[in-house]
């Protein structure tokens, strides 16, 4: 199957040719006929299998007709953060450098002067966190009336208890002809079956089972005891063949102390945490990608969707809360067909966690090195733990954070899954209904009233 066989115009086939790309991934493959088709679909793949092309490729040829209208977008994305918005508007150039549409980008933390004028000239794409799009709207620089496309990415995110609300508003102002598409490597059933009140006759097109972690990535899991995990990650960071990592933590303060604390034994390092000033985090980020800093201590504002070429390992200082964030923050790496390493700390405390990741992903991630004995762990229980920090800010109403991942809502009865083996990278992708095949918790907030 070949770029050319999809259905897309000569321009786009030549821009994507400039972008080096020689075959659509699968879920190119899958999604890009649907979406040119006007179709309505859930398109789900590991992460850093192309999931962004396979929506902006199409919208690219479908915006190509049409003309936009003042403070009227035509089309809009939805992203989880500033930083992974900012990447789809450069998807966006990249692949639309032969076609004349104009594009906005409306993030948080960032000067709306210029956001607004481009909105009154007139906007093909519309690409935007969901606070700062209300906020706009609320002001009355936006008209959603027009808007025929809609994308969420990350649509598990943004459709759990964070988001929802904005999300609902935000989709009662569409018109209800429109397209909508969903993307995401995670989706646990419940948040689909939510999801289906947004869409219409969807297709579901999937290439791999939801939540199985991409082959191209190596786990290990470290066990250490609580006292012992700074040094268990110099000694990685020391001992590992890296070429660039990023270190998760589960706070904020964690990624603040662990940033200084690296940075005295001398590592290239630095930090994106949700309670630093925007330009800060995009000069941090700029800072990683460039490859001035080797090392990035990151929250989980940073899990999901960031696309660093060649990312070599991912570190989970802390072992995720939410099983599905372990499958985001290693996708970090291997991404685009390329290898990576994840490694993860775990105390005799993140037992559970650990057991709930892998009953996700659907195997045993192989221990490294022996476990030290302990004789007390100084770690809060997890249970107890405060709630990991998400995504962005809320500017507005303080809004619950999703349950801790420690108490996952009791599920019903399933047919126990033989065990699977990865799927491999080359699978193609099916088109089918939802298989009920989720393995993590469901978000409480769902098992009353959710259909
Ligand atoms: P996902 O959203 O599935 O996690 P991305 O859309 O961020 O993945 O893409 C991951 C990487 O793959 C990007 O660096 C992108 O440039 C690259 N990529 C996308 N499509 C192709 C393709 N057809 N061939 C080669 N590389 C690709
Ligand atoms: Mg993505």
């Amino acid at each position: 199957m070949s770029f050319a066989d999809l259905g897309l115009s000569d321009e786009l086939l030549r821009a994507i040719a400039d972008s080096g790309y020689t075959e659509p991934t699968p879920i190119q493959t899958g999604v890009i006929p649907s979406v040119l088709m006007g179709k309505d679909l859930v398109g789900i793949a590991q992460t850093g299998t192309g999931k962004t092309a396979a929506f902006v490729l199409p919208m690219i040829d479908i915006l190509h007709q049409g003309r936009s209208r003042a403070r009227m977008p035509r089309s809009m994305i939805l992203e989880p953060t500033r930083e992974l918005a900012m990447q789809v508007a450069e998807n966006f150039e990249k692949y639309g450098k032969y076609h004349p549409l104009s594009m906005a980008l409306l993030i948080g933390g960032v000067q709306m002067g210029d956001q607004v004028k481009a909105l009154e000239k007139g906007v093909d794409v519309l690409i935007a966190t969901p606070g700062r799009l209300m906020d706009l709207f609320g002001r009355g620089k936006i008209l959603l009336t027009g808007c025929e496309l809609l994308v969420i990415d990350e649509a598990d995110r943004m459709l759990d208890m964070g988001f929802i609300p904005d999300i609902e508003e935000i989709c009662s102002k569409l018109p209800k002809s429109r397209q909508t598409l969903l993307f995401s490597a995670t989706m646990p059933p419940p948040i689909q079956k939510l999801a289906a009140k947004f869409l219409n006759d969807p297709r579901r097109i999937e290439v791999a089972r939801p939540a199985t972690a991409n082959i191209n990535i190596e786990q290990r899991l470290v066990e250490v005891s609580a006292d012992k995990k700074k040094d268990a990650l110099r000694d990685i960071l020391r001992h590992e063949e890296f070429k660039n990592a990023i270190v998760f933590s589960n706070r904020k303060t964690t990624v603040r102390e662990l940033a200084t604390s690296l940075k005295r034994s001398g590592f290239a390092v630095g930090q994106i945490q949700g309670d630093m000033e925007q330009v800060q985090r995009i000069a941090e980020f700029d800072r990683f990608k460039s490859g001035e800093i080797t090392i990035l201590v990151a929250s989980d504002v940073a899990a999901r969707g960031l696309d660093v070429k060649g990312v070599s390992h991912v570190i989970n200082y802390d072992v995720p809360w939410q099983p599905d964030d372990y499958i985001h923050r290693i996708g970090r790496t291997g991404r685009a067909g390329m290898s990576g390493i994840a490694i993860t700390l775990a105390t005799r405390a993140d037992a559970e966690a650990v057991a709930g990741i892998e009953k996700l992903i659907g195997h045993k991630i192989p221990r490294q090195g022996a476990a030290k004995a302990v004789e007390r762990e100084e770690e809060p229980k997890v249970a107890k733990a405060p709630k990991p920090e998400k995504a962005e800010p809320v500017a507005k109403a303080a809004r619950p954070a999703r349950a801790p991942a420690a108490e996952p809502a009791p599920k019903a009865e399933k047919p126990k899954r033989a065990e699977k083996k990865p799927e491999p990278a080359e699978r193609l992708p099916v088109v089918e209904d939802m298989a009920d095949e989720w393995n993590g918790p469901v978000p409480s907030f769902l098992s009353f009233g959710a259909d």
